[in-house]
């Protein structure tokens, strides 16, 4: 099985960072992981938020926003969009599930044959 991460949205934002206080560092992302295996494909329910700061490299926690930092994480959050999270089949699953319609018609066949 793999793990995919895709990055849905990132951005950089202009406020203040809570740790360094410099307005040049902080970027904002979204992420959803999604699990691959043979037969489908599956993405998490949840939107992985960071906000990081390049400046002083430190993850800057939701605890620590201001709300400004709050204002723009509701802006950007709503450009961030989601991954559906149901069961995504893929090609090798549909061509099972025909094999198996296929296979079920044909004993049906040879029992209404007799
Ligand atoms: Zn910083």
């Amino acid at each position: 099985m793999d793990i995919h991460k895709h990055l849905l949205h990132s951005a950089k934002i202009n406020n203040n960072c809570p740790e360094c206080f410099l307005t040049e560092g902080l970027e904002f992302s979204f992420s959803q992981t999604e699990k691959e295996t043979q037969l489908y494909k599956k993405a998490s329910e949840k939107i992985e938020e960071v906000l990081y700061c390049h400046n002083c490299k430190n993850v800057i926690y939701p605890v620590n926003w201001n709300d400004d930092i709050e204002r723009v994480y509701s802006y950007h959050k709503k450009l961030a969009r989601s991954i559906p999270h149901g069961y995504r089949l893929k090609s090798l699953a549909y061509l099972i599930i025909i094999l198996d319609v296929l296979v079920l018609g044909l004993i049906i066949f040879l029992l209404v044959r007799n």
